[in-house]
């Protein structure tokens, strides 16, 4: 894996800022102890952002050996981010060295890592130390690390990722299969598919990106799907030296690339998700119509390849080199269902055997798992498992009532997706240190959304989701347990709204007699 430092923009403007004084004082500020779980994207920047505010009391539990988080663990052939760099990058740190305009993977990864040493976050992050409990006692949390040590803190911030522990699909005769089979998050780097008979289960994201990119090298690819996929076409061409000197000297380029990537977002998508009727919703399903009519040349592989829902119902894929991948003469779409897998290949239920050397399962995540398996244990003993039984839920995507001080980054109901998850995460930190900011006046206090505010948002979310694309006939990993689409379900402008700053009245406080936060 490549390493690089990025350079930076010079005269970038600095962290965001929009949280109004603290009314602790710096002294509580600097005694009172977060604790960060996770070390990716979301991580990093609460470390970022809280250090900034004062709270310098610091930890972060990283369960791997570095940061990076989706970028640390996704490293399959032809995996980039599918949102144009300029815009997934943090507000504060644009990086005029990006390579395309859908970066790699690992150049994303270099970027956090570069981040993270620039910041000085590095040193507050306990590598290789997975938290297994937080349980709230005499008003804080009492942390219990894999590693059999413990920790106690007043904050605590669940950065732990949305789509992160693989999903394994349920296929007989998985574990006789004789060749290497792994998940697309986990891919293994000691296989070489040079020249070698490649399986490859699913038509997400990130399996469009593995066919696209592995094609050429193996001699057989076979693609297994269950459901085909609508595909956005996109560009990606290479910035050029001369691009990359102007964004050095000129910041304000890359500003504008950003700026511009962000309004086309949202008033050209993400607004219009909350109503499968939507006019603009109707251009980009034309849009995918044609990519797919333009693209396939012969009929039959192309009805294969044609979606009977509505497109964005499903995550959009979009890709520049799918269709042309999956049309080379040593590619198979395989439509058939698949019956078992066996010691040399997938046999398909019209009772075909597909003999394979490698086996890549691109069948996605448990996004149901948001937060666990770590146990998580409230205010008397309420356990969070139980709060979630029926589905994870939380206001705001924030925090869940009987849980104070505990605040999720990207938790259940967040906007996900087809997001710059960057700059949500930035909104939702701003959200979280300005609630921890406004309630902390007389002396440390437990915060908590009151479950009357924690009811009225479900009810608002249940009704709003009802009426998103994602609800209008597909089946993805958007949809929860209990039917519903499990993303943000109003309009991505409501979300910058929501997160402008908390409805103090929604949150209840009760003091803490906790001496080590009382200034003396
Ligand atoms: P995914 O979108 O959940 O796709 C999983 C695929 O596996 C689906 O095609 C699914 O079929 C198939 N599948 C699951 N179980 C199966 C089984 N038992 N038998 C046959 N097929 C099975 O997963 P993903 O592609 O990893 O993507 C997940 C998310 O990660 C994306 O939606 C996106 O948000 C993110 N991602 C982002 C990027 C990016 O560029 N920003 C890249 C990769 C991933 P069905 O459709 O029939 O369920």
């Amino acid at each position: 894996m490549q390493k690089v430092d990025p350079p930076f923009a010079p005269g970038h403007r600095g962290p965001m800022n929009h949280s109004p004084p603290s009314k602790a004082t710096a002294k509580q500020r600097s005694k009172a102890r977060v604790a960060v779980i996770g070390a990716g994207m979301s991580g990093v920047l609460a470390a970022i952002e809280f250090k900034r505010a004062g709270y310098t009391n610091l930890v972060i539990y990283e369960k791997g050996a570095s940061v990076g988080g989706t970028w640390r663990e996704n490293t399959y052939p032809g995996i980039c981010c599918d949102v144009p760099s300029h815009f997934y990058s943090y507000s504060f740190e644009l990086n005029p060295e990006w390579s395309h305009r859908f970066s790699p993977g690992a150049e994303i990864r270099a970027y956090f890592e570069g981040i993270a040493r620039r910041y000085e976050i590095l040193p507050l992050i306990q590598f290789e130390t997975e938290v297994q409990g937080c349980r709230f006692d005499h008003g804080r949390w009492h942390l219990a690390l894999a590693d059999g040590k413990t920790d106690t803190a007043d904050f605590v911030i669940a950065a732990t990722g949305v789509l992160h522990q693989p999903a394994l699909p349920d296929l007989k005769g998985l574990d006789s299969f004789e060749g290497p089979a792994f998940h697309s998050a986990r891919w293994d780097h000691n296989v070489a598919i040079e020249g070698r008979r490649l399986g490859v289960v699913g038509t997400g994201s990130s399996a469009v990106q593995i066919v696209s990119a592995s094609v050429d090298s193996v001699q057989t690819l076979n693609l297994f799907q269950r459901t085909p996929q609508w595909i956005t076409p996109i560009d990606n061409p290479a910035y050029q030296d001369e691009e990359r000197a102007e964004f050095r000297k000129n910041p304000e380029a890359m500003q504008a690339i950003r700026e511009e990537a962000a309004q086309a977002f949202t008033d050209g998508f993400a607004n219009h998700l909350v109503d499968a009727e939507s006019p603009v919703l109707a251009i980009i399903h034309d849009s995918c119509v044609a990519n797919l009519e333009s693209s396939v040349r012969d009929p039959i592989l192309r009805e294969k390849l044609r979606p009977d829902y509505q497109a964005t119902c499903k995550r959009l894929v979009m890709s520049e080199g799918f269709y042309e991948a999956i049309q080379r003469p040593n590619a198979n779409l395989i439509t058939a269902s698949i019956d078992q897998v066996e010691p040399e290949g997938i046999r398909t239920s019209d009772g075909e055997l597909h003999p394979l050397d490698i086996l890549v399962l691109a069948t996605g995540f448990r996004v149901e798992d948001f937060v666990r398996p770590m146990q998580v244990s409230g205010r008397g003993g309420t356990l969070l498992d139980e709060v979630w039984r029926s589905g994870p839920k939380a206001y705001l995507s924030i925090c869940v009532p009987d849980f104070p001080n505990f605040f999720m980054l990207q938790g259940p109901s967040s906007p996900v997706g087809n997001f710059s998850l960057i700059e949500v995460a930035e909104l939702q930190v701003q959200y979280i240190l300005e609630l921890i900011q406004s309630l902390e006046t007389e002396g440390p206090q437990a915060i908590s959304v009151s479950q009357d505010a924690a009811t009225r948002y479900e009810s608002d979310r249940q009704k709003a989701a009802r009426k998103t694309v994602w609800a209008s006939g597909c089946n993805s990993w958007y949809i929860g347990k209990d039917g519903l689409p499990i993303a943000w379900p109003f309009t991505f402008d409501r979300f910058r709204e929501e997160m402008e700053g908390p409805r103090l009245q929604d949150f209840e406080t009760q003091s803490i007699h906790s001496a080590h936060l009382i200034e003396e």
